[in-house]
């Protein structure tokens, strides 16, 4: 033991005799020490009525139906088209492993403390100047690392809605900001999410409920896959400055470009210094790195640092510093390259077997990046029943009615086409087409 921890002996020593005094291993003289055959105490009977000291949670809950269907989706052997997860076999594993590895030999007790709130500042740097490679006006004062953009997201809503306050959201939009927007009792607004922004509505909302903010993502839309031209995106801007309109600019996929590059973000345009923008390294390197960022005037920044110290603090030290060796070195424009191709390749691997598949019974059009396909049932097909059909050939998605504040979506569902290989997706799509086989032959 001393020398696989590499203690001293005497330390060793002392451990054993102390769990041997708590009874967890036994010492036999001439042929070893056992862990004891421990048994654990019984769970007292709860005398506390937990659900009751809840505070009242708002229905904030997928509808249950999809819940269930979803639950019973994340067997393992379903070949799950549902989450929005990157390939875990694409993570840059061995970067990270060497990274992990030097960051841990060259360790200090001063690196393990407290770290300012607002993040790394290293890592806030480096953030700021590859934002300001891309044409953003911002400075390191300017951002702030989450744990994850859903943190973000969680903080927005936190210090910038009061229950009944309008909220405007793009329809279908991110089942996880409806989720939150509707736990803080917020009022929902819909703006159609498909072809020409409707700025006209969009005014309208402006003059009839003074919305607080306008929660939108201009490209490669979850789920709907959607990029917003640049000359509407401009007049979105004059429009929101116009009003003074907050705009919460949430862009996961827009390094993830299989044609040509999108347009500029909102928050590189932003002439009225409205727009608050949320990214994350989750899509592009992997989710457990629980590292998000927000770009906001100062004050707002402030903000922000008040209201995460109440959850968290700051984001891991750990998880931080190794992006920040990561960015460094310089390794994320291969990797972007290289998950770009590979997922190229799955999307028209995918949309070739869908629409060989698939084809009279759905549409979709072909995303030009990011991780989904946003299908349309035809012919009286729901989506609710063509998962329950799915589920049991072997094969989930998201049913279209988690992407909206109200009652659409029956006949629409989402489909991640980056999680799998391209032999397993096809495989996904095929079993799928039985599902709606049997619908159709119904
Ligand atoms: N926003 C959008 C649009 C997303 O799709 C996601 C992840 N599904 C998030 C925010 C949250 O991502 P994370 O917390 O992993 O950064």
């Amino acid at each position: 033991l001393a020398t696989m921890l590499r203690v001293s002996r005497t330390t060793a020593i002392n451990a054993y005799r102390q769990l041997e005094r708590q009874e967890l291993i036994s010492t036999k003289v001439g042929s070893g020490t056992y862990v004891s055959n421990v048994t654990l105490p019984a769970a007292p009977n709860p005398c506390v009525p937990w659900p009751q000291l809840f505070v009242p949670s708002p229905n904030t809950q997928l509808p249950s139906i999809i819940r269930e269907l979803m639950a019973s989706a994340a067997t393992d052997d379903i070949i799950s088209l549902a989450a929005g997860m990157p390939d875990p076999s694409l993570y840059p594993l061995k970067n990270f492993h060497r990274l992990l590895v030097q960051q841990f030999s060259q360790l200090n007790n001063s690196d393990l403390g407290h770290i300012p709130t607002e993040g790394y500042t290293p890592l806030r740097r480096a953030l700021a100047s590859m934002l300001v490679n891309k044409g953003w006006a911002v400075k390191p004062e300017n951002t702030m690392i989450v744990t994850g953009s859903q943190q973000g997201l969680y903080l927005i809503t936190k210090i910038f809605l009061e229950p009944g306050d309008y909220v405007v959201v793009e329809s279908p939009t991110y089942l996880g900001a409806i989720q939150l927007f509707n736990a803080a009792n917020a009022r929902l607004l819909s703006l159609p999410a498909a072809g020409r922004l409707p700025l006209d509505l969009l005014q309208d909302y402006l003059i009839r409920y003074r919305p607080k903010l306008l929660y939108i993502m201009p490209t490669f839309q979850n789920p709907n896959g959607r990029v917003i031209p640049l000359e509407e995106r401009r007049a979105l801007l004059n429009l929101a400055a116009k009003h003074r309109l907050v705009i919460i600019e949430d862009d996961p996929y827009g390094e993830l470009y299989y044609s040509q590059q999108p347009p500029p973000s909102l928050k590189a345009l932003d002439h009225y210094g409205g727009v608050i923008a949320l990214g994350t390294f989750s899509k592009i390197i992997f989710p457990g790195l629980r590292t998000g960022w927000l770009v906001a005037p100062e004050t707002v920044i402030n903000r922000f640092a008040l209201e995460k110290q109440y959850i968290d603090l700051h984001t891991g030290n750990i998880s931080q510093k190794l992006l920040y060796d990561y960015l460094s070195e310089g390794l994320l424009d291969s990797h972007l390259t290289f998950i770009r191709a590979e997922y190229k390749k799955r999307r028209d691997v995918a949309a070739n077997a869908l629409k060989r598949y698939c084809s009279p019974h759905l549409d979709f059009t072909l995303p030009e990046g990011g991780f989904y396909f946003w299908c349309t049932l035809s012919r009286g097909i729901l989506a609710r029943q063509l998962l329950h059909e799915a589920t049991k050939v072997g094969v989930s998605f998201v049913p279209g009615e988690a992407f909206y504040s109200d009652t659409s979506g029956s006949s629409e569902f989402r489909l991640c086409f980056v999680t799998h290989h391209a032999d397993q997706l096809v495989e996904g799509i095929k079993r799928l087409s039985k599902a709606l086989q049997v619908l159709a032959n119904n």
